[in-house]
């Protein structure tokens, strides 16, 4: 049963969640202060019913005293009047015999006349509580010695108007716990529907651009810093991140095919020539097969360079390798595959460094930098290669004095497939994707890039990688 409810209550909307739980939490705070206001009440009441008898029977005794002890039961008949006067209405006073035979009575509350208790003190007084005709009644009884007549003065109090002032109390405050539960169910409920308002409208917004897609209009107006408005602005950026990858992933796609598709026309056209020429013209042939080959192998890099961008590997966290001897072994690879280029390593105070980045990614960043300072400079490049420490990082940097980047460009070429010069970088085997390779590696270990460069004179590109953990 209890299952059922919770499992009912998680179901339901947060609305009703907010409702019921703020009506249950105003309805146990009402309950706990009526139950403590009811019982500090009927303590009082109670005790104040006490006094009264109290009061009544020190009276009466202070009464009987001022008689004398010679008094006879005709006297104080004779004296009714002024015990009336000492008596509340609703108590009724007995004179009772030793036996508990009532010999006078004065008002006549209670007709039942309650027993007389062995332990009654000669001195003072009793009071009990007993239930007489179904009332409850205080009873309070005390002995009467007037020579020669020795009884009892026995005084009843109903408690009626009491319980009935109690009960009176109880229904008001089961009428008003009721009242406060329904009145704080539909407050709950108000305030509910109120403060979600803004997240109802969040869901519907949400709703729309998932029908719409991005760049649906923005529907809701909230303006406050609250929580709210904080997750409103956490959404919209979400969206806007997820807009602008969702952009560039078009644009990628768009460029790549566009990439791919030139080589690919031209291997084709080349193709067809030398099935329609080629067989009968060996200089057709031999010039078809070698433009075939340069297309295939540019889309063949292409394709390299793009997976090596959409790798999404992580970084190994003790990702390390020595800085000078991966540059060495890069440069020396270029100089194989490029004998006329002259590439001068520069070294300040640097031996035996350690980058916390993995072999691998520092070698392809070098390559990338070295074949774009080999590729853009003209014949018998001169290239340098400066290793420093800067504090907690090392810092390499890449010169050449090639054809230099324009300052309009500068803020483009780490963008894929952005080229300066279209025509040269094909010419030179570029596929518009290596410095964003080199941007996303230097990002992925948490290094920095920077370019320098004068159209005509030259370009200089700036990495710093921070060290090794145990070098620093
Ligand atoms: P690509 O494969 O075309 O070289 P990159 O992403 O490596 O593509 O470089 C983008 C563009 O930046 C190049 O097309 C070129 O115009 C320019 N660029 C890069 N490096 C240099 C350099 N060292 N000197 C002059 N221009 C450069």
């Amino acid at each position: 049963m209890n299952r059922k409810i919770l499992f009912s209550f998680r179901r339901s909307s947060l609305k009703t969640k907010w409702a019921l739980t703020s009506a249950v939490v105003i309805f146990i705070s009402f309950a706990i202060i009526c139950s403590v206001l009811y019982w500090s009440m009927h303590t009082w009441l109670l005790s104040q019913e006490h006094q009264s008898v109290n009061r009544t029977m020190d009276d009466l005794q202070v009464f009987f005293e001022s008689q004398g002890s010679g008094m006879t039961i005709d006297e104080i008949r004779s004296n009714r009047g002024l015990m009336n006067s000492i008596i509340d209405k609703n108590q009724t006073v007995r004179i009772l015999n030793k036996d508990g035979i009532e010999i006078l009575r004065i008002n006549d509350t209670i007709n039942q006349i309650p027993e007389i208790k062995k332990q009654v003190p000669s001195q003072g007084y009793i009071v009990e509580k007993e239930k007489l005709e179904g009332i409850d009644c205080f009873v309070a009884t005390s002995k009467l010695q007037m020579s020669p007549f020795l009884g009892y003065i026995q005084l009843t109090h109903p408690l009626d108007s009491f319980h009935s002032l109690m009960n009176y109390l109880l229904m008001a405050m089961c009428i008003l716990g009721l009242g406060a539960l329904i009145i704080s169910f539909y407050i709950g409920h108000f305030l509910a529907n109120f403060l979600l308002r803004p997240l109802h409208e969040l869901r519907l917004e949400m709703l729309n651009v998932a029908e719409e897609g991005f760049g649906t209009p923005i529907l809701m107006e909230y303006s406050y810093e609250d929580e709210i408005g904080d997750l409103l602005q956490v959404y919209r950026k979400m969206m806007a991140e997820l807009e602008q990858t969702f952009l560039l992933q078009q644009q990628f796609v768009q460029d790549a095919s566009h990439e791919l598709r030139t080589p690919i026309q031209v291997v084709e056209g080349h193709l067809s020539l030398i099935k329609r020429w080629g067989k009968d013209d060996p200089a057709v042939l031999q010039e078809s097969l070698e433009t075939s080959l340069t297309e295939i192998k540019r889309m063949k890099d292409l394709v390299e360079e793009m997976l090596e961008l959409a790798r999404g590997e992580g970084v190994a966290q003790d990702s390390h390798c020595n800085v000078e001897e991966t540059i060495r072994e890069i440069v020396e690879e270029q100089l194989h595959l490029y004998p006329s280029v002259k590439i001068e390593i520069v070294k300040n105070h640097f031996t035996n460094v350690y980058a916390a980045i993995s072999q691998r990614a520092l070698g392809q960043i070098v390559r990338n930098l070295l074949q774009n300072a080999i590729r853009y400079s003209n014949h018998d490049a001169k290239i340098f290669v400066c290793l420093t420490i800067e504090g907690k990082n090392c810092k390499i940097e890449v010169e050449d004095h090639g054809i230099g980047i324009a300052e309009s460009d500068l803020p483009y070429i780490f963008e894929r497939f952005y080229r300066v010069d279209q025509a040269r970088s094909r010419e030179e085997g570029g596929t518009g994707l290596g410095l964003s390779i080199v941007h996303m590696l230097v990002n992925k270990y948490g290094g920095k890039i920077f370019v320098s460069s004068k159209l005509g004179e030259g370009t200089k590109f700036q990495i710093t990688f921070p060290l090794e953990n145990n070098q620093i």
